[in-house]
């Protein structure tokens, strides 16, 4: 399996991302290449930098020269309308002010740089209808998304990106307003579509336990720079949390699975 997966092409490639906001450097020589089909999860601390990198990746920071290659394209030679097909969002849950039913807003995913009012194609409705059974908001559809939960809109937000069917899928934070059902289901399907459809998935998690469960490979962030990047074993290590999270914790083995999880020291 581990043959098979450095096979893989290099579908986004950071060479030396810098990010300063005023004379603050926020992100520090950053260099990242992480494959087609991969799911990475960024964890790190508030503040080191993991919404910032997000940005960048997606061109709503400025970007340089070949600082950050798509396929080994440079991100700046994309359309904007090529570059929805490479690459959706879900940005960070509030960020996002709307006003649009829920089956809008899915649909937005087929038409992310706008004409909403274009006619969608009997293929846009029918995948639109595939994702929001997925994600559970098929019931609501009728409903405006100013009337949903937090959780719900949540789940609205990331249909829509199922929706627009990029190759890569870049989520901050998306399961921090869902309760623990729909966590592990929203965590599934994302990992579905990397299985079945090869999308890679760039996921910022807070929840450790979660990042060891679906990653590929993690990325730590520490105050702007890549601690480490690399498999769970290597990241999710005593040394490593304690310095940049500054807690103590246990890392247990299932009993069964042999798999690893992650308890904080609580007191
Ligand atoms: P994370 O997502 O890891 O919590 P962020 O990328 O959001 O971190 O922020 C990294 C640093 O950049 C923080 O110190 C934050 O205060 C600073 N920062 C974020 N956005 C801005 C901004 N618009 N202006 C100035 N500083 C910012």
């Amino acid at each position: 399996i581990k043959k098979e997966k450095n096979r893989k092409e290099s579908i986004i490639e950071g060479n030396n991302i810098n990010f300063k906001y005023g004379d603050t450097e926020i992100l520090k020589n950053i260099n990242l290449d992480i494959k087609e089909g991969n799911f990475i999860s960024i964890i790190g601390p508030n503040g080191s930098g993991k919404t910032t990198l997000l940005k960048k990746f997606l061109k709503i920071l400025n970007v340089k020269k070949n600082e950050i290659l798509y396929l080994n394209k440079d991100l700046l030679s994309y359309s904007n309308i090529e570059f929805a097909k490479m690459a959706s969002y879900v940005p960070q849950f509030g960020e996002q002010n709307i006003f649009f039913s829920v089956e809008d807003v899915v649909m937005f995913g087929r038409n992310p740089y706008l004409k909403r009012f274009q006619e969608e194609s009997i293929d846009d409705k029918k995948i639109v209808e595939d994702v929001m059974k997925l994600t559970g908001v098929w019931e609501f559809r009728d409903k405006y998304i100013t009337e949903l939960s937090g959780g719900e809109l949540q789940r609205v937000i990331i249909a829509r990106v199922l929706a627009q069917e990029s190759k890569v899928i870049f989520l901050d934070e998306p399961i921090s307003h869902l309760d623990i059902h729909y966590q592990i289901e929203i965590l599934k399907i994302l990992n579905k579509v990397k299985k079945d459809k090869s999308i890679t998935i760039v996921a910022v998690l807070h929840d450790l336990n979660m990042a060891i469960e679906y990653s590929d490979k993690i990325v730590m962030l520490n105050n702007g720079i890549v601690e480490k990047y690399g498999d769970i074993d290597e990241v999710i290590t005593k040394e490593l949390i304690k310095k940049v999270y500054k807690i103590n914790f246990e890392i247990l083995t299932h009993p069964k699975t042999g798999k690893k999880y992650f308890l904080p020291d609580y007191k």
